[in-house]
């Protein structure tokens, strides 16, 4: 039988992932020159000193291929990821471009068109994406009044068929989190055929009491994957580098579908001297958690209330026309992310202190 349409039924309703909206693009189109961009979740210090300085030394040797194994980075980040109580092996990683690449690759690995994945509505719009691609039955289960994952409804839409579940912890765009003693329940409750993939993209920036450290839990699931990224608080997100910690049959399978060179070799290095960088990373973290405060009781000074976040961003619920503001703003030379599932609210970056108060001072102009 030969099949007339170009592709696809799912990847017909796919839609093109809308990225924020770059800088350039906005100073193009208005003619502005300060353009201030809280739409991507970058980090508004940029990266350690130390990783800049590694891409520049490294840069002669960019006609190389990069090292395939990522023999130093693994390595690095075996002792950055290993404490007194835990031990991160080496053949437990898999390193991709960005954890994008990683959470394609983990679908096209592990998933098939008779198989079925579940994920929070709204959570990270490539669990979405991915599953549409590879023609991959998904539900997306609503996140509940509060913006938070239903661990019980998602243990709900898990059938015979289902092989992953994704949870983003915290979760994008909400910012919200799921604490450690029901993600354990929701991880052992989960059957032993079901691969859960528990996106940490926010880690670092996650400070709750009861915020887990998903290499705490694996001993609760034995598929159990975390996707962690240098594109947030490490401020790489230009590179392209994420990774995945999971059990070494995973890692196998996953090292036989990856593209050959998929994590390159600029990335690499810096990564490694990000790691090295501690001071730098705990400036970014008090910056987030002092900027993401102080936003938040602006908002809520100027009658709308933030979801309250362990993430760089917030979700702003504004009670009227989100898409309106949104473009508003851009008006204004202010880039922010409208969430289209949540067509009244933004997500906004934690930016600095300065692109908070433009942010602040555009919104407040916006909505008189
Ligand atoms: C930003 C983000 C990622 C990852 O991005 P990469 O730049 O591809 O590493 C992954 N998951 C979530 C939930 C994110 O918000």
């Amino acid at each position: 039988m030969t099949r007339n349409a170009l592709v696809t039924s799912t990847i017909e309703q796919l839609r093109p992932y809308a990225a924020g909206k770059p800088i350039e693009e906005l100073q193009r189109e208005l003619g502005l020159t300060d353009v201030c961009k809280l739409a991507s979740n970058e980090n508004p210090l940029g990266p350690s000193p130390g990783a800049l300085q590694a891409v520049v030394d490294a840069l002669p040797t960019v006609h190389r291929y990069p090292d395939a194994a990522a023999f130093y980075l693994r390595e690095r980040l075996c002792v950055h990821l290993s404490n007194n109580c835990r031990t991160v092996h080496a053949e437990e990683l898999v390193f991709g471009n960005g954890s994008n690449e990683l959470l394609e690759l983990l679908v096209r690995t592990f998933t098939t068109n008779d198989d079925h994945v579940v994920f929070a509505d709204p959570s990270f719009v490539v669990y979405r994406s991915a599953a549409l691609a590879h023609g991959v039955p998904f539900t997306a289960v609503p996140l509940t009044a509060g913006y938070v994952h239903d661990l019980d409804a998602l243990l709900a839409a898990v059938e015979s068929r289902t092989r992953m579940v994704f949870i983003a912890n915290p979760n994008n765009p909400t910012g919200t989190y799921v604490a450690e003693e029901p993600l354990r329940r929701f991880l052992q409750e989960l059957p032993a055929s079901v691969i859960p993939v528990l996106d940490e993209a926010y880690f670092e920036y996650a400070s709750a009491g009861d915020y887990p450290d998903g290499l705490n839990l694996r001993d609760a699931h034995p598929k159990l994957v975390v996707l962690r990224t240098f594109s947030k608080a490490y401020g790489l997100a230009g590179l392209r580098i994420g990774y995945a910690v999971c059990p070494p049959e995973l890692v196998g399978y996953l090292n036989r579908v990856r593209a050959p060179f998929n994590a390159n070799s600029l990335a690499q290095v810096a990564a490694i001297a990000a790691l090295g960088d501690a001071a730098h990373l705990d400036e970014v973290v008090k910056v987030n958690d002092r900027e993401r405060a102080l936003l938040a009781a602006e908002l809520s000074a100027a009658g709308l209330d933030a979801v309250p976040s362990e993430a760089n961003f917030v979700l702003v619920d504004l009670k009227t026309d989100a898409m309106n503001i949104y473009s508003e703003l851009l008006q204004l030379g202010v880039i922010t992310r409208p969430i289209p599932p949540l067509p009244t609210c933004l997500r906004i970056t934690i930016g600095s202190a300065r692109e908070n108060q433009r942010l602040l001072a555009a919104l407040r102009a916006c909505l008189s």
